[in-house]
């Protein structure tokens, strides 16, 4: 029943980690993918991904000039460089979008009183202005297809948010950044009231501590915070991209079409 059979969809900052998870499980579930990063390559595995599946396009930041400016496409975070790009992207898919998936984010792991103005406002513009503009367009997308007349679905948009939204996170300094992710949740919340009636559903996934580059980087650095990893959460053990992957692939599913302004908590019970 849990299928994605042809359906098309968007998966921002997908290259690599919970992304290319969940990228790697739309197209296992039958589905088609463009994924928008600004990682000038893919990871391998996303690489191979793409060679192999024939399902699978990237956009990845590159210059573009216009009469006056060189514009960085597949950027998010500003409407110049997103919009295009997103056109792209939907065009890759055929021109018609079921879902997307609105992945990318940056986390500033440092104590509140550190925080630069800058430090702040980076993490705030990713976080938020690259959750709220890509959704806006794939809304705008959807309103241009036809509503299903049993289910009164035409498209889902699923978030991304954090654990650190709502939970507290032994062994991490996540204010700013659980901040940032308190919008998205609340955002979305708001976004699934204004859009039931048109069929468009919007819910987030809030993952727990999860086995990415990121957070193996981090524990080189900060070998304190794999024991936070493994003991925090009850289940005790850091979450994989494939745990999240599953929950993102039945929110965009027909299995879920009449599921929205829902938060999924996947995070091995640190939230219970
Ligand atoms: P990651 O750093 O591995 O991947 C994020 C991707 O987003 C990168 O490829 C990056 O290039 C892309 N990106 C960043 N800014 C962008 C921009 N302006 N435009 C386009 N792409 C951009 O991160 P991850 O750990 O896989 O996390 C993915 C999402 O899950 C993030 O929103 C993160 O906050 C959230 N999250 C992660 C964890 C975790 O433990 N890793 C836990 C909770 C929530």
């Amino acid at each position: 029943m849990i299928g994605l059979d042809n359906k098309r969809i968007i998966v921002t900052g997908g290259a690599p980690g919970i992304g290319l998870g969940i990228v790697t499980a739309i197209i296992e579930a039958g589905g088609h993918v463009a994924i928008l990063d600004l990682l000038p390559e893919p990871h391998p595995d996303c690489q191979a991904l793409i060679t192999e599946s024939g399902k699978c396009h990237y956009f990845k930041k590159c210059w573009e000039k216009t009469n006056t400016n060189l514009i960085a496409s597949g950027d998010i975070t500003k409407p110049e460089s997103l919009n295009p790009a997103f056109a792209k992207c939907v065009n890759a898919l055929g021109g018609t979008l079921d879902g997307i998936v609105t992945n990318a984010g940056i986390g500033t792991d440092k104590p509140f009183l550190d925080h630069s103005l800058n430090d702040f406002q980076r993490v705030l513009t990713v976080n938020q202005n690259g959750t709220f503009f890509p959704a806006q367009l794939a809304v705008r997308q959807f309103m241009t297809q036809p509503i299903d007349p049993i289910t009164r679905s035409r498209g889902s948009i699923v978030m991304i948010s954090s654990q650190a939204a709502s939970n507290k996170c032994p062994g991490h300094f996540l204010t700013a950044y659980g901040g940032t992710k308190g919008f998205v949740k609340s955002f979305c919340m708001q976004l699934s009231h204004e859009l039931a009636t048109v069929g468009i559903r919007s819910n987030t996934i809030s993952p727990g501590y999860i086995e990415t580059d990121l957070n193996l980087e981090l524990a080189k650095i900060r070998p304190d915070v794999n024991y936070y990893f493994q003991e925090a959460p009850p289940m005790k053990r850091l979450g994989s991209p494939k745990d999240i992957a599953g929950g993102a692939v039945y929110l965009l599913s027909d299995a879920a079409t009449y599921v929205t302004g829902i938060d999924l908590r996947i995070d091995g019970g640190m939230s219970a």
